[in-house]
């Protein structure tokens, strides 16, 4: 069993002023994995104390030399990313594919920030007016259990590409995860402060980093109801807030869709990350006309899915990743039935020969009803909802009617036509038939599935203050 006793912050990994333990299982197997140690708010007060110090210089420097920081910090998680991989296996359950792309991904958002830097421009005019954009300071980075590596960071790539330093809380469910970015990080041999890293419970932590009066803003990913617990909290200090949320994402099949390609793609819509993603595509909206034929081949789809240990190559769904998770999805098959859903495939309890982890069956529903709580909350496993329309116009009424907007799927033979369907879907990103990953494009949610978006110039810019400076001289120039 590991133990983790230490948070990271000035430049060096400490014993924390917390003492609350907390127990991490093993999702395949079941067994005690981790205890770690959580940090509280005598942690944060110092965490923040170095962010601040270390902002004075920091928030300063040139677009040169916060690039050549995030040349570093992306060499120095590239480095072990073998080791990465396989503790993100073993602590969150991901799939060998998944983990693997998830570190890559980690690792080059450092770098994709520093090209999105070259280019930037911190400087600009409004009329006669000199505009600079400035870092707004400390940023608090919260961030959830299902992609641990990619959140922590691509979110301090852009804090620091900002010229604010960071105090990060990642979920106290990846404390194995966190430990080894922390040391990859760590090995970038930034200066002290730059970031800081904390452990510990989103109830004390958490509220410690919304509280605080001397974080400017927080860049939060996770559940809407916390999301909201953030807001509320923030509104005292009126910190800045970016909050990426949950979902419940439409995949719009049009009766012309090539179901050679639709099929797969809603396959691994609703089961990508084991099921755990904001962005999955949970409720498949189908013609009528062709809902048998479709049912058919999802069902034949879904059965061939290789669920298991996600350590073998092959597995495509690992278990969930925790007890907690497992009984959660349990609860939402049985609502299934229960609200008078039809189970298409999949259904309560482990696949056969997985009773020890938290492994669920990929489960899909039809005759589902908008209406129905399967249909409308955000479940986090792998559950599909199918729900039948009659018109283009139906499809994009059941679509909309949610109180999320993080993403949209749409598929049809008819390339004007997905567009034209595709322009009325309300979300953040819309996948026009297929699955695609550009790491550029904003990503957030309308509705409530968020505030501000992430990546690329849009996600640079949540992190900056216009100054407007009238009767400026431009000698002395910082950027
Ligand atoms: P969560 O909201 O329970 O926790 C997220 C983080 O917030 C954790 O670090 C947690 O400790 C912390 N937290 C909990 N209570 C807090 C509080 N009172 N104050 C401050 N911080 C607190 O979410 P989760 O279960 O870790 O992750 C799953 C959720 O995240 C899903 O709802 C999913 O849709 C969402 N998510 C959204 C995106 C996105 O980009 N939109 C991406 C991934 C996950």
């Amino acid at each position: 069993m590991k133990t983790i006793d230490q948070i990271y912050i000035n430049g060096q990994f400490l014993t924390p002023h917390g003492t609350q333990q907390q127990e991490l299982i093993n999702p395949t197997t079941g067994q005690l994995a981790t205890r770690v140690v959580l940090g509280d708010a005598a942690d944060v007060d110092a965490a923040v104390a170095a962010a601040k110090a270390a902002y004075v210089a920091y928030s300063r420097t040139s677009k040169q030399e916060r690039m050549a920081i995030l040349q570093r910090l992306h060499e120095a998680v590239a480095a072990r990313s073998e080791e990465l991989v396989q503790v993100m296996v073993e602590e969150y359950g991901g799939t060998l594919a998944f983990c693997r792309a998830s570190v890559q991904r980690a690792a080059n958002s450092f770098l994709q920030t520093k090209q999105l830097l070259e280019t930037f421009d911190f400087v600009r005019t409004a009329g006669s007016a000199r505009v600079v954009l400035e870092p707004l300071g400390v940023v608090g980075i919260i961030t959830p259990w299902n992609s641990s590596y990619g959140f922590i960071c691509s979110k301090l790539a852009t804090a620091l590409a900002a010229g604010s330093t960071a105090v990060i809380k990642p979920s106290e469910l990846s404390a194995a995860q966190t430990q080894i970015l922390a040391e990859c990080l760590h090995a970038a041999q930034l200066p002290p402060g730059l970031f800081n890293i904390v452990n510990g419970s989103g109830e004390i932590v958490g509220n410690a980093i919304t509280a605080h009066p001397d974080i400017a803003k927080i860049s939060f990913t996770g559940s809407t109801a916390v999301g909201k617990h953030i807001a509320r909290g923030a509104i005292d200090t009126l910190k800045r807030v970016t909050l990426e949320l949950g979902g419940k994402s439409p995949n719009v099949l049009l009766d012309d869709a090539d179901l050679d390609l639709a099929i797969p793609t809603a396959v691994a819509a609703f089961t990508f990350n084991s099921g755990q993603a904001c962005l999955a595509g949970t409720r498949l909206i189908v013609p009528a006309s062709r809902l048998e034929e479709i049912k058919q081949r999802i069902k034949v789809a879904v059965d061939a899915l290789k669920v298991g240990d996600p350590a073998n190559a092959d597995t495509q769904i690992g278990p969930l990743v925790n007890a907690a998770q497992y009984a959660r999805v349990q609860r939402y098959i049985a609502l299934g039935t229960e609200e008078g859903a039809t189970l298409l495939t999949g259904g309560a309890g482990h696949p056969a020969g997985l009773e020890n982890g938290y492994f669920v069956k990929p489960t899909v529903f039809v005759n589902v009803r908008n209406d129905m709580a399967i249909a409308r909350e955000e479940i986090f496993g792998p559950v599909l909802s199918i729900i039948s329309y009659d018109s283009e116009e139906e499809a994009i009424a059941i679509a909309n009617d949610t109180v999320y907007g993080l993403q949209a799927y749409v598929s049809s033979g008819d390339q004007a036509r997905a567009n034209r369907v595709a322009a009325q879907l309300v979300a953040g990103r819309v996948f026009i038939n297929g699955l695609y990953d550009e790491p550029l494009a904003p990503f957030g949610g309308f509705k409530q599935s968020g505030i501000g978006r992430e990546f690329g110039t849009y996600g640079l810019e949540a992190y900056l203050e216009p100054k407007a400076m009238m009767g400026y001289s431009a000698s002395n120039e910082i950027y």
